[in-house]
């Protein structure tokens, strides 16, 4: 592929050559088996069908300079499919063989892994589901693990956009005790509606309240929420948001920066207060807000048509990480040859 095709991949699915899967029977899993069909055959009663028995994750492998790929802290996702398995009832997939599934993906598939210069890189997607018949709500007992990859292009060819969110009173994504801090599909069917209403709009995602009292920041729809006042990096503590693992590093990222760090509840009554707003995660490292929206007061709470000055340091300082252009000191990539 030439140069300019990487970057205007964008981020839809693709097939690629192969894909890794894992039986668990009988209260074990089997081994790792290569396939290279994009198909599933699955039992129509099947948990993950009709009571959600479902988890996933998203993580990504770049391209350096040098030729090596990299990928990006996959040890925390294997950790946290393992929490979403645990959350509802699953049976864990081990971590030492999760990231021996990612590498072999990785390099099975290694002639759809972007060149560094594109700027795009390679979209892995775990998934665990729960296979076998059941039609009392109970979990199953046999379960499949699939990882599968495609390349998808920059989240921002043209340079950092900001973008506008929207808070709507009227939709929660997670109940205040539910799953919303594991990386389920039930959360997304439940977002689903609101994310269109959003976009329809031109909003690019929904900003959540926390569902109990509607006065805290919980997250956006699938990322994270920063922002930054007083030389502070404040992102919200919550039960009922998902720990994003690229937060996670920005913290570290913010801290080493100089910066202030501070998990902790977040009001909605602090919004007009940030200098800048981010919502974070492995798509797009940061998407900088420049604008939110609350339809139920009808009123705006402006950051500026610019990216923010620490945003732009944070994102810069992670993606030279992820493409092997800084060192890790952190010890947060793999390098598959
Ligand atoms: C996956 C996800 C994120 C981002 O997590 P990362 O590990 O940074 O990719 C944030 N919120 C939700 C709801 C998610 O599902």
């Amino acid at each position: 592929m030439e140069k300019s095709d990487w970057q205007n991949l964008g981020f839809g699915y693709c097939d690629t050559d192969y894909n890794i899967r894992c039986y668990y029977r009988d209260g074990a899993w089997g081994e790792l088996e290569i396939s290279s069909s994009n198909i599933i055959n699955l039992h129509m009663a099947a948990t993950a069908l009709h009571y959600g028995q479902e988890a996933f994750e998203g993580l990504k492998a770049f391209k350096g300079k040098d030729g090596k790929t990299r990928i990006f802290r996959m040890k925390e996702n294997a950790l946290r499919m393992q929490s979403s398995s645990d959350g509802i009832l699953m049976a864990g997939f081990p971590v030492e063989k999760f990231m021996e599934a990612v590498r072999l993906v990785v390099k099975m598939n290694k002639r759809f892994i972007p060149p560094y210069e594109s700027g795009a890189s390679l979209y892995i997607r775990p998934l665990l589901i729960g296979t076998s018949p059941e039609i009392g709500v109970k979990p199953a007992s046999e379960y499949l693990f699939i990882v599968f990859v495609m390349p998808v292009g920059p989240y921002f060819p043209e340079g950092f956009k900001p973008t506008d969110l929207v808070i709507m009173r009227d939709y929660d994504r997670t109940a205040p005790l539910g799953t919303g801090k594991y990386k389920v599909g039930g959360n997304y069917a439940a977002s689903m509606n609101a994310g269109k209403l959003a976009k329809k709009q031109g909003f690019s995602a929904v900003l959540y309240l926390d569902s109990k009292e509607k006065k805290y920041i919980d997250e956006c729809g699938p990322a994270n929420f920063f922002g930054i006042k007083n030389n502070t990096y404040i992102t919200p503590l919550s039960e009922s948001i998902l720990p994003s693992i690229t937060n996670k590093s920005l913290m570290v990222l913010a801290e080493e920066m100089g910066l202030k760090v501070e998990k902790r509840k977040v009001l909605y009554d602090e919004l007009p207060e940030f200098e800048e707003i981010g919502a974070c995660g492995t798509a797009a490292v940061i998407s900088p807000i420049k604008g939110i929206y609350d339809v139920d007061k009808d009123k705006w709470f402006r950051y500026g048509d610019e990216p923010g000055k620490w945003s732009v340091k944070l994102y810069n300082k992670l993606r030279a990480i992820q493409y092997g252009d800084e060192p890790d000191k952190y010890h947060w990539t793999d390098i598959v040859e």
